[in-house]
């Protein structure tokens, strides 16, 4: 059985992340989202927050290989072993990500050399989308519809209201 974790922040889950885990989940039998936390980024949600979201938008898209975790204070290369998952899978926007995810991966394989870092190219309409970005329009009243699903829309209301 083929399984692949996608790890992220996903603060929010935006179309650039479905797209990235639609089109993964054709290549395998399951995938694992794992919400982490990156020390380097402000959190707007909490995990648990992120955790119902996710699982909300999966059971929309009718995605019945897909299953939703979080995970805290441990390394990806660990969290994989322990999972059993020889897959990881990360999406590619530009060269900065490309550059990013180059020296993660490489660790990532030096901490466990059975683990695989799987690339999918960001889909051209998704290439400047960022959960970034995202909360930067929410947080000054604009329209993200065509950005993140409807459910997160509705999230981001909530927190800047
Ligand atoms: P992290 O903080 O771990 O980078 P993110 O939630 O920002 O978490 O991103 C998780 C993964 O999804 C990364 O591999 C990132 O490159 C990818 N990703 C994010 N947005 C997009 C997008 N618009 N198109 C393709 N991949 C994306």
């Amino acid at each position: 059985m083929k399984k692949a974790i996608y790890v992220g922040s996903f603060d929010p889950f935006t179309y650039g992340h479905l797209n990235i885990l639609k089109r993964a989940v054709s290549l395998f039998d399951e995938i694992i989202i794992a919400i982490g936390t990156n020390p380097s980024k402000q959190s707007l949600f909490r995990a648990d927050e992120k955790y119902d979201i996710i699982l909300k938008i999966i059971q929309q898209e009718d995605l019945n290989n897909v299953k939703v975790i979080q995970y805290e204070d441990e390394l990806t290369a660990h969290l994989v072993e322990r999972l059993g998952v020889q897959y990881l899978i990360r999406g590619l926007r530009s060269t900065k990500d490309f550059e990013y995810e180059m020296d993660m991966a490489a660790v990532n394989r030096a901490l466990n050399s059975s683990l695989e870092s799987i690339f999918l190219m960001s889909d051209s309409r998704y290439r400047s989308l960022s959960s970034s970005v995202v909360k930067e329009i929410a947080k000054f009243n604009g329209d993200i519809s065509s950005f993140v699903p409807e459910i997160v829309a509705q999230a981001m209301k909530k927190k800047y209201s």
